[in-house]
C-alpha cells in the first residue's frame, strides 16, 4: 500500500517535531506509532529556551531571509490558533524579541537587516532601536549595549508544556505513543520501507519520519545533520523584566539567547565552553566552569541582576544543518522514507513543518511548498567536517554567519 493510501505510519523521535507530526497525521485520518527512545521532551524540545522568534541569526543575504519567512510566520499562526482549540496558551508570552548590537559594525548590521527584513517579507513589525530607545523599552538593560533589532510580537513559551498538549491531544486521536522504545533501525525491501526494527518487536509499517534531530545521522546517515551541545542555566525568579527574550553575539563569536519563564525565572542559554568532538556533543551534563562562563551573560548584560541566584543548569544537544534551515520531507531513494529533522531553533518551526510534512505525506502536497527544505538539497557535496566543534567552528567551516 502507497504511504500516502491509509496505512500506519511511525514517527521516530519525541520532541515537539515528532509529537507534531503525529498530531497532523492523525488528524488526518491516519494511524500513527510515535517511537521515542526515552521520555517525550526529553531531548532538545525539553531543555531549551521556548524562544519563539521570526528574526533567526543574521544572514546578510537576502534570499536567506525570504526562505525563512513563510515558514515562521505560519509557524506563528498555527501556534495562536492551537491555543484556542486547546484551551492552553503553552505559557506563550509575547513580550518582544531583541538581538542586541554590541560594537558599532554590529549596530551597522542589525540596523541594515532590519531595513531589508521589512523591503524583502513585508515585515512591518521589526524595527531597529537606538541605545536610548532600547533602555526606555528596557531600563535594565547596561549601557553597553548600543542597539537592537526588535519584533513586538515575538517572545517565548514553556516547551514542555506545548509537547505534552501535542502529545496528548496525538494519542486522545488514536495515535499509539510509545516511550522508552528506540527506534533501532529501519528496515527496507525493494527501496521500500517494510518496517522499524526496536528492542522488543519489528513494527511493520509503509512509511516512516525520522524526527530524531540531533540523533537522525544514527538512522539516515546520508543526510548531512550534525549534532550540536548547547548549555541552560536558570536563575530563581525574579520579577518580570521587559524584553527578556533575546540573542546576542559576545565577544566577537559567541551566540547567546534569553528568556524569562512565566514563574520569573532568566534562563539564559548559550555554547559549551570548549569545541567538542562529535561523540561528546550528546554529553548533557555541565561542568562548574561552563556553568560559570554561561551565567555571566546577566551580570553583564543586567548589572543590577548580578546577585540572583543560579538554581539549575542543564546542556541539551540539537541538530545543524549546513544551511542551518531543517530537513523536510521524502527522503532521496527510498519508498516511504521521510525526515524532519536539524533543527537548531525548532520553537519557530515545529508547528508549521509537522503539519507540512503531514500534508506532503497524506495528501501529496503541501500547503506551502517544502521545496526549500528538501532533505536531499545537499546530496552532491561533500563535508569534511571539523573534528572538534561548537556553534563558531560550525558557522565559520560553512561560511555562514551566526
Ligand atoms: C539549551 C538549548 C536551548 C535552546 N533554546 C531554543 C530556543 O529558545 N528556541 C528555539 O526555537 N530552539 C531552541 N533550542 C533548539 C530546540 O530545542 C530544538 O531545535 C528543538 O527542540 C528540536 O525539536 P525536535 O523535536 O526536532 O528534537 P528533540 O526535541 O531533540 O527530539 C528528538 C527526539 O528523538 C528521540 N530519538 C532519537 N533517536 C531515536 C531513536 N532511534 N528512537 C526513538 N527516539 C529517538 C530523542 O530521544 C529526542 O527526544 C535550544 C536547544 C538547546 C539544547
Amino acid at each position: 500500500m502507497a504511504p500516502g493510501a491509509g496505512g500506519k505510519i511511525i514517527v521516530i523521535g519525541g520532541g515537539l517535531v515528532g509529537v507534531c507530526t503525529a498530531y497532523y497525521l492523525s488528524k488526518m485520518g491516519r494511524q500513527v506509532t510515535l517511537l521515542e527512545q526515552r521520555g517525550i521532551a526529553s531531548g532538545a524540545s525539553g531543555r531549551n529556551g521556548g524562544m519563539i522568534m521570526k528574526i533567526d541569526g543574521r544572514d546578510t543575504d537576502p534570499s536567506e531571509i525570504i526562505k525563512r519567512w513563510p515558514y515562521v510566520r505560519e509557524n506563528d499562526r498555527l501556534l495562536n490558533g492551537l491555543v484556542e482549540e486547546f484551551d492552553d496558551d503553552f505559557g506563550i508570552m509575547r513580550r518582544g524579541s531583541l538581538d542586541i548590537a554590541f560594537t558599532d559594525g554590529e549596530v551597522d548590521l542589525l540596523r541594515r537587516l532590519t531595513k531589508m527584513q521589512r523591503q524583502e517579507t513585508g515585515d512591518d513589525e521589526i524595527q531597529y532601536l537606538d541605545g536610548r530607545d532600547l533602555r526606555e523599552l528596557s531600563p535594565l538593560i547596561d549601557k553597553k549595549c548600543l542597539g537592537a533589532r526588535y519584533r513586538p510580537s515575538d517572545g517565548c513559551l514553556f516547551p514542555f508544556r506545548l509537547v505534552n498538549a501535542m502529545c496528548r491531544k496525538a494519542a486522545e486521536m488514536g495515535a499509539e505513543i510509545l516511550s522508552w522504545t528506540k527506534g533501532e533501525e529501519i528496515l527496507f525491501s525493494n527501496g521500500r520501507v517494510t518496517g522499524v526494527r526496536t528492542p522488543g518487536e519489528i513494527i511493520d509499517t509503509e512509511a516512516v519520519v525520522v524526527a530524531a534531530n540531533a540523533w537522525s545521522s544514527c538512522l539516515v546517515p546520508e543526510i548531512p545533520i550534525v549534532p550540536l551541545r548547547s548549555l541552560a542555566v536558570l536563575t530563581e525568579p525574579v520579577p518580570p523584566v521587559p524584553v527578556m527574550t533575546f540573542e546576542a553575539e559576545l565577544k566577537g563569536k559567541i551566540i547567546y539567547g534569553c528568556t524569562q519563564t512565566e514563574r520569573g525565572n532568566i534562563l539564559v542559554g548559550g555554547p559549551p565552553e570548549k569545541p567538542a568532538a562529535r561523540d561528546s556533543q550528546f554529553d548533557e551534563g555541565v561542568s562548574l566552569e561552563e556553568m560559570r562562563v554561561n551565567s555571566s551573560i546577566i551580570p553583564e548584560l543586567f548589572p543590577q541582576l548580578r546577585n540572583v541566584n543560579i538554581i539549575r543548569t542543564w546542556a541539551g544537544t540539537m541538530g545543524a544543518t549546513p544551511d542551518g534551515l531543517p530537513c523536510v520531507g521524502a527522503v532521496g531513494k527510498y519508498d516511504g522514507l521521510y525526515m524532519a529533522a536539524g533543527y537548531s531553533n525548532g520553537m519557530s518551526w515545529g508547528v508549521v513543518t509537522g503539519k507540512l510534512l503531514a500534508e506532503r505525506i497524506v495528501e501529496k502536497e503541501s500547503s506551502i511548498p517544502l521545496n526549500t527544505l528538501d532533505p536531499n538539497r545537499f546530496e552532491k557535496m561533500v563535508f569534511n567536517w571539523p573534528e572538534t566543534y561548537d556553534y563558531t567552528i560550525l558557522a565559520d567551516y560553512l561560511g555562514r554567519a551566526g
